[in-house]
């Protein structure tokens, strides 16, 4: 599933879609993402793409009332930008686009069509998720606000909740579990002061390796944006079921690997990277959850 990183790495690509005109929507007559839809898109204008958690938030001109695009991309889904149409696989919905006298085509594909698509008036849907993972307002104080709350739960579904942590996933957080060195089982009213320091830092740590575009190279990039959109094989490949990327090429072992032994540390693991042990796993909240007993408390 996309988490906060892989839908911040779609959003940068959609840059060049700023300030660019809809000219008319089509989308799959067999299935469809679109969820809501509260007004034409025709003729409006892509002001911004942002991000709030797991969202794509398209701010689009109107006159009078606000409209957004909300966007989640589920399980398998993702946005590309293209110069020419094409409808490709598992392609469910797509933009014409003008900008300077250019034309583009805003396309969303998903292959397992758990995305959603909302067109609105209002960002009311955004109320359940807390402060952005990428903002000022996300801090310390939040995050031990949040345990607080929930003495009584576990670790790693505590991370999971989007309200506290918009946009952290499942390998995210079982990442941030290892490199706390905290067990994912741990009872949040167990944790002591030290712990909760050594929580913080481990959030920062995912995020900020998640988010460096240093050793993610083009093709991990794209691999990490639209791989599991078209599906495919990919041989030796560790981290992901399918590395090809949205143009159907095929993905960089060796640089996914790479990003693998310098993001993970257990996710998915046969041996913990950091001491060598077997990697333990568990079913938490129906989500599995890797963990190394030696160097987890
Ligand atoms: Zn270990």
């Amino acid at each position: 599933m996309p988490e906060l990183t892989e839908v911040e790495r779609v959003r940068k690509t959609l840059s060049p879609a700023m300030r660019s005109k809809i000219i008319c929507m089509n989308k799959s007559e067999a299935t469809s993402v679109l969820r809501t839809s509260e007004f034409s898109l025709a003729g409006k204008v892509i002001n911004s793409v942002r991000r709030h958690g797991k969202y794509l938030i398209f701010d689009l001109s109107t006159k009078g009332s606000p409209a957004y695009m909300l966007s989640h991309l589920g399980m398998t889904g993702t946005w590309s930008l293209d110069d020419s149409k094409e409808w490709r696989p598992y392609l469910h919905f797509q933009l014409e686009l003008v900008k300077e006298g250019k034309k583009l085509w805003l396309s969303y594909t998903d292959r397992r069509r758990f995305g959603n698509i909302f067109l609105v008036r209002s960002k009311a849907r955004l109320n359940t998720l807390g402060p952005d993972m990428l903002s000022k307002s996300f801090n310390k104080e939040w995050v031990d606000f949040g345990i607080s709350q929930y003495p009584k739960k576990e670790l790693k579904p505590f991370l999971m909740m989007q309200y506290y942590f918009p946009g952290l996933g499942n390998y995210m957080a079982s990442e941030v579990c290892a490199r706390a060195c905290i067990l994912p089982t741990r009872k949040l009213k167990m944790l002591s002061k030290k712990d909760t320091d050594a929580l913080w830092e481990a959030i920062k740590e995912v995020v900020r390796i998640g988010m460096e575009e240093k050793g993610l190279p083009y093709k991990r990039y794209k691999h990490l944006a639209g791989a599991r959109s078209l599906g495919g094989n990919c041989n030796g490949c560790k981290w992901f079921s399918t590395c090809q990327d949205s143009f159907g090429v095929e993905g960089n072992t060796k640089a996914c690997n790479e990003f693998e032994d310098k993001l993970l540390l257990v996710y998915k693991h046969e041996r913990c990277e950091r001491c060598g042990s077997k990697v333990k796993n568990v079913e938490q909240d129906k989500r599995m959850s890797w963990f190394c007993k030696k160097c987890q408390k």
